[in-house]
């Protein structure tokens, strides 16, 4: 089915991840007041956040607040710290958490955070004092059940605490304002490594699709190793998958017969980078992305695999760790040559579905035990890979790739939600 919307190279972040809903929207015979509402933004607000640097001096940043649509349930999606996190990216990442949550089946909404500053230029009290100005003024259109907000690039379990803090000095105290939360404030046992397990249990059944062999077989690289990159390199090897390539934004190594993915996590900690770790090649980003592997992860920025790299992918799946790490012509490219993507929407969706875990323990009062949360992730990941297979199945007339098939029906229930609630 021709799309109303063509990729072309120069789309933004936000209008590429459009250009996959307006795809769906054409499949689902969308209305075009529905078309209008959801290519759109329910609510965006751009903050001043001045702080005081450690010389003494002055700084201003930008942050924003997005608030895609709210139709499932409260708003929920992370906050990233990162010199492009504009409001157009924001947007992107909010628009693709309404979908993912959507996706998932879990009563929330879509949203994202961003705030245009270097965090690796911060220091520690300057990252406090960012967070906490930055906390205050979204304040009033965050809330429990109004908007959660989560990590993403550049924050972590301590930001949340922060926000956490902040946020109740104005409000009371109240738990389930963010999800990513220190287990000791009343986070959830598995949370921090959600999204890196969400990534390996969905290629995982991508594996078993392709019939790739047993996981010794299997080789992976992986861009990024932060939260995401790392824990789907450690649970991958420790499921006896071969990590083969792994990188962060210094660069990356190579060592086909495979990482010590634990001894590399030190070698980080020790020299603050994963490359000159001993027994592998060093390689740049780029290389890393065409290397002869059978998986790929990306797991750091957005649209690295572009129209200019695609063909030189060699990967037969590629997981979507990262957010929007395809562009929309890479990904027709990629499609033509049989090449399997399962999309940022399903692959990376499992940190807001331990999110939203952590939130219902907290609103329960209680808490799961750890194999509990894992026990509960995976069989919503695999109904999830199922569901989309069944959706790509129905529209056999189509020939919806993978990505289209997981929007179509995170599209149609949007949209059943809104339409219930009267505004579509
Ligand atoms: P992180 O900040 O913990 O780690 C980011 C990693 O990417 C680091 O290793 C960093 O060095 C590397 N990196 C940064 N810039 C790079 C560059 N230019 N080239 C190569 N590597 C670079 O972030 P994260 O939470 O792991 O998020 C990574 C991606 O996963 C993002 O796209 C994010 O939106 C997505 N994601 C994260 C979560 C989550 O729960 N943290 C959930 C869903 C999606």
């Amino acid at each position: 089915m021709q799309s109303p919307v063509q990729p072309s190279l120069d789309m933004t972040p936000f209008e590429a991840v459009n250009y996959f809903f307006h795809r769906a929207a054409a499949i689902e015979g969308l209305e075009d007041t529905a078309i209008d509402v959801l290519s759109g933004t329910f609510r965006e607000l751009r903050v001043q956040v001045p702080f005081k640097r450690d010389d003494g001096s002055m700084e201003v940043v930008y942050g924003y607040r997005v608030q895609h649509n709210g139709a499932r349930g409260p708003y929920k999606g992370g906050i990233r710290y990162h010199p492009d996190a504009d409001i157009d990216e924001v947007r992107a990442l909010a628009s693709l958490m309404t979908w993912k949550t959507a996706l998932v089946d879990v009563p929330f909404g879509g949203a994202k955070g961003g705030v245009q500053v270097d965090a690796t230029k911060l220091s520690e009290r300057e990252l406090e004092l960012v967070t906490r100005r930055y906390t205050d003024q979204i304040g009033h259109i965050i809330g429990p059940t109004r908007d959660i907000p989560a990590p993403d690039m550049n924050t972590n379990a301590q930001v949340m605490s922060w926000i956490l803090d902040q946020y109740g000095r104005k409000n009371g105290h109240t738990t389930q304002i963010v999800t990513g939360k220190p287990v000791a404030l009343g986070g959830s046992y598995g949370r921090e490594e959600a999204t890196g397990r969400g990534v390996v249990v969905t290629m995982e059944e991508a594996v078993r699709e392709l019939h790739l062999g047993d996981p010794s077989e299997v080789s992976i690289a992986i861009q990024g190793f932060g939260n995401v990159g790392f824990w789907a390199a450690h649970i991958a090897a420790e499921r006896g998958y071969r990590i083969v390539a792994v990188s962060d934004i210094k660069g990356g190594i190579y060592a086909p017969d495979g990482l010590k993915v634990d001894e590399l996590q030190a070698h980080l900690r020790e020299t603050g980078s994963v490359i000159d770790f001993p027994g592998s090649d060093n390689v740049s980003n780029e290389d890393l992305l065409e290397l002869p592997v059978e998986v790929l992860i990306p797991a750091a920025l957005g649209e690295v695999i572009t129209d200019g790299n695609a063909d030189r992918v060699q990967a037969r799946l590629i997981v979507e760790g990262a957010n929007h790490p395809v562009t929309p012509i890479a990904d027709d490219a990629l499609a033509d040559r049989g090449v399997l993507i399962v999309p940022d929407i399903l692959a990376n969706a499992g940190g807001v579905t331990v999110s939203y875990f952590e939130w219902v323990q907290n609103n329960q009062e209680i808490r799961w035990d750890h194999d509990d949360v894992n026990r509960r992730l995976e069989l919503k990941l695999q109904r999830a890979y199922n569901q989309c297979r069944a959706s790509q199945a129905s529209h056999q007339e189509d020939g919806l790739s993978f990505r289209e098939a997981a929007f179509a029906l995170a599209v149609d229930r949007v949209v059943e939600a809104a339409t219930l609630r009267g505004y579509l």
